[in-house]
């Protein structure tokens, strides 16, 4: 692999120029701006690395879908987007978000973390790896889609219309970070969402609030309401809520023992002085890692205005998500929640669920091929990566690997002031180089793990899934 490391140290500044292009074209997904263009874009270098593409449509943005195949290979998926997030607020930002400009080695780009600059990356390292041995030791599938920045809501028609152009033996998910010591964070796993909305009704219009004497005010009753679904000691006290909820193994506790996490540090940039509960250590890690939450997102009702306005409303609208873990399933919690609510005397307040949920994703530990992949990535580095079992946020890694047994590891080339949707966002040019080694390194891997292994990974991972 030395040559293939010397090739990309030699051929960088091509690889910076191709990934400045790439951040330089607009793919706001929400605001459906230059989603097209980009579209193609990428197909165009999907095919300069010999990829057979093709555009998928869905009933939202497209699909772009590339793949190598060779009878008898192995096959690596990659998971991408090539959407981002709005630019705004753009007076914040130092340089053109769309510029791709470069400052202390440093580039400055919406997207460039989250994820241009990862899934190109990738390319690279099939650019450099072919350019060394002419041919690939696995097969390649690319899921690039259009619409992860909006939820993904239209991957589904994808997963339902192609499971064949999902199959694979490992995924390499979306993105992550390469942490102050150097070490490549890397995802195996993430948790699952609930999101729903409730609704609390009084009278047919808002009133003056001298009727608070005898009206029922809508906004005690949700907050009576939301009282009854968490205590003070962070338990979710909804009815058979942690019934499912997985007991992690003796592997999946020592990684979140060895897992690097800097409280202090996380304190002072926030401005507190404590986590919930007053967590430390394991505790923290455990529930940051391994437990369900129930969060408020956002609260409405009434006047909120500038001044003083005497009313009484007549609703009151709380957004609560829930992040689940394995084997919590988000239209169960659905049920549970509502029973609840029923039980305590709230029948009346509504439950809306804007958008279907998702389940945790988990990746065996134990897998032959995460271990081999963990091992190359810390010889590569001299470092071993940080391993996050399970990411705290969400997304749709269940439907689109977990479901059908594929593993998942997820690793990119952020860092932790990236600024994620966030005014200047940007990479640091040595973590994108060092980031198309890492990827080369793994496809290297992939090939050179003998085919008993990896079809007994995937009897192993369905029976324990
Ligand atoms: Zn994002």
């Amino acid at each position: 692999m030395e040559s293939v490391y010397r090739y990309i140290e030699e051929n960088q500044a091509t690889y910076i120029e191709m990934l400045k292009e790439f951040c330089r074209q607009e793919s706001v997904s929400t605001q459906n701006r230059g989603l097209k263009e980009t579209a193609k874009m990428l197909q165009d270098y999907l095919q300069s690395i010999n990829m057979k593409t093709e555009i998928i449509e869905t009933t939202g943005h497209p699909i772009v879908y590339g793949e190598s195949f060779q009878e008898g290979l192995k096959t690596l998926s990659f998971y991408n987007h090539y959407d981002v997030q709005p630019e705004d607020p753009i007076d914040l930002w130092e340089s053109d978000p769309f510029g791709a400009e470069v400052r202390d080695g440093k580039l400055y780009a919406r997207g460039s973390a989250d994820n241009k600059g990862a899934l190109m990356a990738r390319i690279c390292a099939i650019h450099a790896y072919q350019e060394i041995f002419k041919k690939l030791p696995v097969n390649v599938k690319f899921i690039v889609e259009g619409e992860e920045e909006s939820g993904s809501p239209h991957i589904d028609e994808f997963i339902e219309k192609y499971p064949d152009k999902i199959s694979a033996d490992l995924c390499i998910w979306e993105n992550g970070i390469v942490n102050n010591d150097g070490s490549f964070e890397l995802k195996l796993g993430t948790k699952g969402m609930l999101y729903v909305e409730l609704v609390a009704r009084g009278a047919n219009s808002d009133l003056h609030s001298s009727n608070g004497a005898i009206i029922e005010n809508p906004a005690w009753r949700l907050i009576w309401a939301l009282n009854t679904l968490k205590n003070e000691n962070e338990e979710i006290l909804i009815d058979g809520f942690y019934d499912k909820v997985f007991e992690p193994t003796d592997e999946e506790v020592k990684v979140i023992q060895e897992l690097k996490f800097d409280e202090e540090e996380t304190l002072s940039e926030l401005g507190l002085d404590q986590f919930v509960a007053n967590l430390k250590g394991i505790n923290l890690k455990d529930k940051l890692f391994y437990k369900p939450t129930c969060t408020i997102c956002g609260f409405n009702s009434g006047y909120t205005g500038e001044g003083t306005k005497t009313v009484l409303p007549s609703e009151a609208r709380v957004k609560v998500d829930f992040r689940l873990v394995p084997d919590q399933d988000p239209e169960e919690i659905a049920m549970l929640l509502r029973k609840h609510l029923d039980s305590h005397g709230f029948n009346d307040i509504e439950i809306i669920i804007p958008e279907s949920g998702s389940k945790a994703a988990r990746t065996d530990l134990s897998l032959p091929v995460v271990k081999s992949v963990i091992r190359a990535m810390e010889k590569l580095h001299g470092i071993p990566p940080n391993i996050i079992p399970m990411s705290p946020g969400s997304g749709p890694m269940y439907k689109l690997c977990h479901q059908f047994g594929i593993p998942t590891m997820g690793f990119g080339v952020g860092n932790p002031y990236s600024n994620k949707h966030a005014p200047n966002e940007n990479i640091n040019l040595q973590d994108f180089i060092e980031g198309i080694k890492m990827v080369a390194t793994v496809i290297h891997e992939l090939g050179s793990m003998n085919n008993d292994t990896i079809s007994k990974t995937k009897v192993i991972h369905q029976k324990q899934s």
